[in-house]
């Protein structure tokens, strides 16, 4: 496979559209995302970088009214932190609608989310209107990369476009936080603090 690379945020969404996957720059690291709806195009995503596909995908959103088509409950924990902390380096994880494919939580009933803020990864979620499940962009058991040119050492000839951005700012990924219960349980540190 010939790996596009582009600056452009529309020309890279038309691969999502085909049921291509496509690394893109967030705050924390490269992801490389598929169509949350499109399960072949998923697939790819574990293919690509040899991802064990017990390991559950995150869920990226542009826009919070695209919460309702891919959970079913939106509860108190998860809306104050929606509140104080989107867009930005958190992932909710919330029960998952029934339309969200299987592949893409592990077999979970649950989907973890988050709504990247930076600029060109939202004009890219935004031209792609459907929400995106991400992993970092590397093969895995490789460093999540910061740099678009790290994402080609790793999956050029592999994946169908690099949409090019600046080296991400955090360089770590994003906090994970357990919403489905009562009280939220952070399951991984990263990007955003604990206070
Ligand atoms: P990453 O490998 O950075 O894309 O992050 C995926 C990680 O987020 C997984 O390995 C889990 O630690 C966590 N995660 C994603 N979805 C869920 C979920 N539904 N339930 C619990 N943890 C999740
Ligand atoms: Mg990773």
């Amino acid at each position: 496979m010939n790996t596009k690379t582009t600056h452009s945020p529309s020309l890279a969404a038309r691969y999502i559209a085909y049921g291509e996957i496509v690394a893109f720059p967030t705050e924390t690291v490269y992801g490389l995302g598929a169509n949350i709806f499109n399960e072949s195009a998923i697939r790819k995503i574990f293919e690509a970088k040899g991802r064990p596909t017990d390991n559950p995908l995150i869920a990226h959103i542009s826009d919070i009214a695209q919460l309702r088509g891919i959970t079913s409950q939106i509860t108190p924990a998860a809306q104050k932190l929606i509140e104080a902390f989107f867009p930005g380096p958190l992932t909710v994880v919330l029960p998952k609608h029934p339309q969200v494919p299987l592949v893409a939580t592990a077999g979970l009933q649950t989907i973890g989310v988050r709504m990247p803020q930076h600029p060109v990864a939202k004009q890219f979620l935004a031209a792609c209107g459907v929400p995106l499940v991400a992993p970092s962009a590397n093969l895995s058991g490789r460093p999540s990369p910061t740099t678009w040119q790290a994402v080609r050492e790793d999956l050029n000839g592999r994946i169908a476009c690099i949409l090019k951005g600046d080296p991400a700012k955090v360089g770590l990924e994003s906090t994970v936080v357990d919403c489905t219960g009562k009280v939220p349980v952070v399951l991984r540190a990263g990007g955003g603090t604990l206070e």
